[in-house]
């Protein structure tokens, strides 16, 4: 077919093909342990999928209201109010989603425009920077280094100007599996006091902190939460990455913008997935279990790589484990990452893509929200590189 290069001028030029995608494909390819994308290998309780059915089954198949089905709203405001003492009105200020992906679009989408300055902390999800472009923002870069990957404060408050419209923050932290503590949440509540800034919270892993360390919600921090969107994920919570539901809250000023877009973005996300969510959430335990779940993971997997020549960082928080090589390797992340592959069979992430500029510290990250027998089988492999 004839291709007019004039027709489009790319909104989006640096963008390739998300590493997410690159890496598991390469897994799937050479048949390699994926530990690289994000996702669980094992199923999602039962209970939950026969819930599906059930609602499938009542009829339930017809779009669901514009702003999520309203049990489910209010199951998650009783959560938070539970967990953080905060309120939110399950009426105008929690909207379900199509993933925390779209609630972050949307978040910036109904709120960034041309020229708005937002500031992110690389390394850096990578959702972020492309939707502060595609809505004329201007993407302000604040870079975090290993080992502790902390936040310079003083850093952010030079960095803050007129034209700053928003702080976008991530914790627990992908890829860098930190947590914020509450020192962080009350420097940045100072920074944004007296500014027009808004904050936005990417939680999606907020079931899944260590060490009996607390998750520093924004709507813990009363300051904080009257100028923030929250977001969050049930495919990190419920092992269900696949069927996209997640949700954000935000005050009523905020929420009412959000959905301007969300409708014309998305309009609703299905239906009977949202009434097995709202009953599944009755039981607290379906996601309070959740840290000592993971926690077990990452210390079997860490525990079997003790031995290896990679250097383990700590995880506090999320599904991955970083591991430095530079013990083994002066390669380029990205390369060491594809050898590793391709010639070891294991597939993990290398952490230099979520940076803007080039920094390449020698790590890699690693996805233990797996069956015990891959996790075994991807440590016998890290074990014998060299
Ligand atoms: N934020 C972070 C930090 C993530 O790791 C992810 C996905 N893994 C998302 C947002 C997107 O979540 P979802 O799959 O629900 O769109
Ligand atoms: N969030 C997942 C990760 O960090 C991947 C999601 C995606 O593939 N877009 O691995």
């Amino acid at each position: 077919m004839t291709e007019y290069p004039s027709l489009i001028k790319s909104k989006l030029p640096k963008v390739g093909t998300t590493i997410f995608t690159v890496m598991s494909q390469l897994a799937n390819e050479t048949k390699a342990i994926n530990l690289s994308q994000g996702f669980p290998d094992f199923e999602s309780s039962d209970e939950l999928i026969n819930l599906v059915t059930q609602a499938m089954k009542k009829g339930l198949n017809q779009y669901a209201p514009m702003s999520g089905v309203l049990e489910l709203r209010e199951q998650i405001s009783q959560k938070i109010e539970n967990l953080h003492g905060a309120k939110y009105h399950p009426e105008s200020e929690i909207t379900i989603t199509s993933g925390a992906t779209q609630a972050i679009y949307t978040a910036i989408a109904s709120t960034i425009t041309e020229g708005d300055e937002v500031i992110i902390f690389t390394p850096a999800y990578d959702c972020y920077e492309p939707a502060i472009e595609l809505n004329g923002g201007k993407t302000v870069f604040i870079q975090m280094h290993a080992p502790s990957y902390k936040i310079d404060w003083e850093d952010v408050k030079k960095m803050i100007n007129q034209r700053t419209k928003m702080i976008i923050i991530n914790t627990p932290h992908n890829p860098t599996a930190t947590i914020l503590k509450e020192k962080d949440m009350l420097a940045l509540e100072k920074i944004v006091a007296d500014t027009d800034i808004i904050v936005l919270s990417d939680e999606v892993y907020e079931h899944i902190v260590f060490d009996d360390k607390t998750h520093q919600s924004a709507s813990k921090y009363p300051k904080l939460m009257e100028r923030s969107f929250i977001v969050s994920s049930f495919g990190k919570t419920f092992h269900n990455t696949g069927w996209k539901i997640g949700y954000c809250v935000a005050p009523k000023n905020l929420m009412k913008e959000f959905r301007k877009a969300h409708q014309f973005i998305v309009f609703s996300v299905n239906t009977p997935m949202q009434y097995a969510l709202a009953e599944y959430l009755k039981n607290e335990n379906n996601y309070m279990s959740l840290n000592h779940f993971y926690q077990q993971k990452r210390d079997f997997f860490v525990d079997l790589i003790k031995g290896s020549k990679f250097e383990i960082l700590p995880s506090k928080g999320t599904y991955f484990q970083l591991l430095n090589y530079k013990g083994i390797s002066d390669e380029k992340d990205t390369d060491f990452a594809i050898r590793l592959t391709k010639e070891y069979g294991v597939a993990s992430i290398p952490v230099s893509v979520f940076y803007q500029k080039n920094i390449d510290e020698k790590m890699l990250r690693f996805c233990f929200a797996k069956e015990n027998e891959t996790l075994l089988k991807a440590a016998e492999i890290l074990n014998k590189v060299v």
